[in-house]
C-alpha cells in the first residue's frame, strides 16, 4: 500500500467526469487500498478516485461521531439520490465543510440532509446506505467529484470570491499541483 498525491484544484481529472469502472481487478483493489490508506493519512473523512487523479467512479469515506462507531467503506459506481435542500443561507459554524483538494480551508455550504446511495463494494455486491446529516453531507460532497464538481464551486458569491483568491495567493487553479500526506501536511 501507498500514501498517493493529492491533486489540487485546477489540476483537469478534478474538472471532468469520472468513468464508470467496468470490473473489479487486482488495479482496482490496489488502488482502493492506497485511498483508504491516503484519507487517513491526510486525514479525511472522504476521499475519491479523480483526487489521486484516477479518473474513475470509485470513493472511500470514514467517519465516526463521539458514540458511534467507525462508519468507514468504499463505494464503486455509485448513484445518489437527496432530499431537497432546506432554502436559506448556511450556517458557518454547522455547515462548514473542507476538501482535501482545497486543502487548509472550511467554507460553509448548504447541503440536503438526507440522501440514499447504491452501488457495488469492493466484492462487487450491491450496497444500499441511507443517511442524514454529516454523513448524508460526505456523500454530496464525493459524489460531486466523480461527476467533476468541487465544493468551491457551490459556494456563494461572497465565499467564491475568497477561494479563488485564496487559490491564486497559492498558485493553484492549473494542471499538475498536488501534495502529499506525511510530507505537506496541509490538513488537520
Ligand atoms: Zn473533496
Amino acid at each position: 500500500m501507498a500514501v498517493l498525491p493529492i491533486r489540487i484544484m485546477g489540476d483537469p481529472v478534478l474538472h471532468a467526469p469520472a468513468a464508470e469502472v467496468d470490473e473489479i481487478t487486482e488495479e482496482i483493489r490496489t488502488l482502493v487500498a492506497d485511498m483508504f490508506e491516503t484519507m487517513d493519512a491526510a486525514p479525511g473523512v472522504g476521499l475519491a478516485a479523480p483526487q489521486v487523479g484516477v479518473p474513475l467512479r470509485v470513493y472511500t469515506y470514514t467517519y465516526h461521531d463521539d458514540d458511534g462507531v467507525p462508519w468507514r467503506g468504499v463505494l464503486i459506481n455509485p448513484e445518489l439520490w437527496m432530499s431537497p435542500p432546506v432554502p436559506g443561507e448556511p450556517d458557518p459554524d454547522e455547515e462548514s465543510e473542507g476538501c482535501l483538494s482545497f486543502p487548509g480551508e472550511r467554507f460553509p455550504l448548504r447541503r440536503a440532509d438526507r440522501v440514499i446511495v447504491t452501488a457495488v463494494d469492493l466484492e462487487g455486491e450491491p450496497v444500499r446506505i441511507e443517511v442524514d446529516g454529516w454523513r448524508a453531507r460526505i456523500m454530496q460532497h464525493e459524489f460531486d467529484h466523480l461527476d467533476g464538481i468541487l465544493y468551491v464551486d457551490r459556494l456563494n458569491d461572497s465565499d467564491g470570491k475568497t477561494a479563488r483568491k485564496i487559490a491564486k495567493k497559492r498558485g493553484w487553479g492549473r494542471p499538475g499541483q498536488s501534495w502529499l500526506p506525511g510530507v505537506d501536511d496541509l490538513e488537520g
